[in-house]
This record gives structure tokens, C-alpha cells and sequence, in this order.
């Protein structure tokens, strides 16, 4: 299972819907259109299906410790 995220059209960042589901259940469900609080502009965004992407958790755990790495300056 993974969050289902759509990209912010306005800063780029990837949003979480609040939806979750995994790969294979999200690409048999039928084309649909939501909308979805956008944490940085504060604001609703409308989505598409085919905007949208499941977040795997073992692929995000992984690009955060990379993350994190570049990140320590002390
Ligand atoms: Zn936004």
C-alpha cells in the first residue's frame, strides 16, 4: 500500500491526497477527478487519475535518507 499523490501545479511539490491504495488497484479503478488541500499554497487543487501516483513508502523511505544525508551541514 502507498499514498496516492498528485503533484502541486503551482510549486511543483508532490501533495498527498489522503487516499491510499497501491499500484495495482489504482490502475483498475476508473478514470476519476478529486480535488486535494494543497499544504503549500493553501488551496484546492483539481486532479485527474492520470495526474496522479502512488508513493510507494520503501521508495520514499529511501529518497529521504538521501535527503537527509546531503542535508547535515554541522
Ligand atoms: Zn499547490
Amino acid at each position: 500500500m502507498g499514498m496516492l499523490m498528485v503533484k502541486c501545479p503551482q510549486t511543483g511539490h508532490a501533495i498527498p491526497t489522503g487516499i491510499r491504495t497501491d499500484h495495482e488497484s489504482f490502475r483498475r479503478s476508473a478514470v476519476f477527478f478529486s480535488r486535494s488541500r494543497c499544504p503549500f499554497c493553501r488551496t484546492d487543487h483539481a486532479w485527474f487519475a492520470r495526474d496522479a501516483w502512488v508513493d510507494e513508502p520503501s521508495i520514499r523511505a529511501r529518497r529521504r535518507l538521501v535527503g537527509l544525508d546531503l542535508g547535515t551541514g554541522h
